[in-house]
């Protein structure tokens, strides 16, 4: 788990772009270039290097105890700040590399596990969609925004009523609100929903030429799209292996584990990227969404019955279902 450490908070360095001059920083060499500093500290901070998985600019600025964890786990050069206890530093150092290479075997070994546990389970509804739709990116960007606080076989059924009417943006432009509402309907939001959509082809045909956009940056000035939508589309439609989608089975699951500590899903993809080897990151969302929906319930998980109970911690979990 990644946690900050309360000895490290003084420094007489600051090279890191966008944090305050009095925040201690890291550095990799006295002489490297602005831009390759700009890549070190996003990278440190479990950004992926190539920036598309967030390349947003509304995220925040690293956390510096973020930086120091990545940076000193990828076996880079660090100068470390003077403290103010002078004591520990090195003890600190040791502790958190070995916390976050022993959180990526457990993580690796449980990736494992699900793999093979989850053969027999179904899967997602966007996932399904995508696998009969030939990874259409329209139609999954279209079942993954109504899958939104909606269950499975209610977004499987809305989406398949919606595309029988209108299967590409031009065809659903010209369908009215009300239409699409009376088509997705019961999904939960489905007036804002069917809002989003209408407007959603309306900016693909008038930016993108009726096409999905492929970058986050893009798919973010989607109305009804954010960081979770942005990186599924990456994923199953657009084969991306640089994104992680947390939504709330991620999220709940990963703390559950302890493979994070955080408390929104933002915070839980970022500490994800540092915690999880990139092998893993397409997958994460399809095996921890998919034992969520079956073992790892919100309440009452089955802890009995699962395949990964040995590498669990149980953060947070008071009952038990059978
Ligand atoms: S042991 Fe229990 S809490 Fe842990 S992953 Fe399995 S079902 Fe979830």
């Amino acid at each position: 788990m990644l946690r900050s450490h309360p000895e490290e908070t003084s420094s007489s360095l600051s090279t890191i772009p966008g944090m305050a001059s009095s925040q201690p920083a890291v550095l990799v060499t006295p002489l490297m270039p602005t831009a390759v500093r700009n890549v070190v500290a996003c990278s440190a901070a479990g950004w992926p290097s190539n920036r598309s998985a967030f390349a947003d600019t509304s995220t925040d600025p690293p956390k510096l105890a973020t930086v120091r964890s990545s940076v000193s786990e990828r076996g880079l050069s660090v100068v470390y700040p003077m403290t103010r206890t002078k004591t520990g530093v090195g003890r600190a150092r040791a502790a958190r590399s070995t916390s976050v290479t022993a959180t990526r075997q457990r993580v690796a070994r449980a990736m494992h596990r699900l793999g093979l546990a989850m053969r027999a389970m179904a899967e997602p509804a966007v996932e399904k969609i995508a696998e009969e739709e030939h990874s259409d990116p329209f139609k999954v960007l279209v079942a993954t925004m109504l899958s939104a606080q909606t269950r499975d076989p209610v977004t499987f059924e809305a989406s398949n009523r919606l595309f029988a009417r209108a299967a590409t943006p031009r065809e659903m432009v010209k369908l009215r609100v009300s239409t699409i509402e009376k088509l997705i309907y019961p999904v939960s939001f489905y007036r804002h929903k069917a809002e989003h959509l209408r407007e959603t082809c309306r900016l693909l045909l008038d930016r993108y030429g009726g096409l999905v956009p492929s970058t986050m940056p893009e798919l973010l000035t989607l109305p009804g799209v954010g960081r979770k939508t942005a990186n599924l589309v990456l994923i199953v439609a657009l084969k991306g292996e640089d994104n992680i989608c947390v939504d709330t089975h991620v999220h709940r699951i990963s703390n559950r584990l302890g493979w994070v500590e955080t408390r929104t899903p933002e915070e839980t993809e970022r500490a994800l990227y540092q915690v999880a080897a990139r092998r893993w990151w397409p997958q994460i969302n399809l095996y921890l969404v998919t034992w969520g929906q079956n073992v790892c319930k919100p309440v009452y998980p089955t802890c009995g019955r699962c395949a990964i109970a040995t590498l669990c911690q149980r953060i947070g979990v008071a009952k038990v279902g059978k």
